[in-house]
């Protein structure tokens, strides 16, 4: 492809982890080779980003999540995001999440393609109090309220 076809591609934010960085709290990453055929179809190219990574959590990192309420209440300064042991973790889900939204503005994307059930990145399901939950990570709250279309994608291997 030349850099002229590559620049009419339109630009999508994709988490990191499906395009197999591995970025995960685990070390591992959920490349999706659906993912990469559906991008393909549709003309668009991917702007990889880890939320968790950016806003400054190392790899690997203890598992963490909404704590009692969702992610609308911690954008709101309304409830925390905490580790399996309790460490508050909720300015570097924010700045994960605010991170996401400027890369996604200096791209000029539209559509981000985001990895279900994380705290981060979830689009229709995440975790609260360690339990999977419906509604939104709290990077996918964040994109969806600045008109971004968030599609969630499971994350297969291949
Ligand atoms: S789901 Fe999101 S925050 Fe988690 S590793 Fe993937 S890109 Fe990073």
């Amino acid at each position: 492809m030349t850099s002229k076809e590559e620049r009419e591609l339109k630009p999508a934010l994709v988490s990191a982890c499906l395009l197999g960085k591995e970025c995960r709290y685990d070390g591992a990453h959920n490349r999706d080779a659906a993912l990469n055929r559906t991008m393909a179809e549709r003309g668009e190219r991917a702007v990889p980003f880890c939320p968790e990574e950016h806003g400054g959590l190392g790899t690997p990192r203890p598992p963490a999540w909404i704590e009692s309420r969702d992610a609308a209440a911690v954008l709101a300064g309304e409830a925390r995001v905490v580790t399996e042991r309790g460490l508050d973790v909720t300015a570097e889900f924010l700045a994960g999440a605010r991170g996401a939204l400027e890369a996604c503005r200096a791209a000029g994307a539209e559509r981000a393609y985001l990895k279900e059930r994380s705290p981060s990145c979830g689009a229709r399901s995440t975790h609260v109090d360690g339990a999977l939950t419906d509604g939104p990570g709290v990077t996918t709250a964040l994109l969806e309220s600045a008109g971004i279309e968030v599609e969630g994608v499971e994350g297969r291997r291949g």
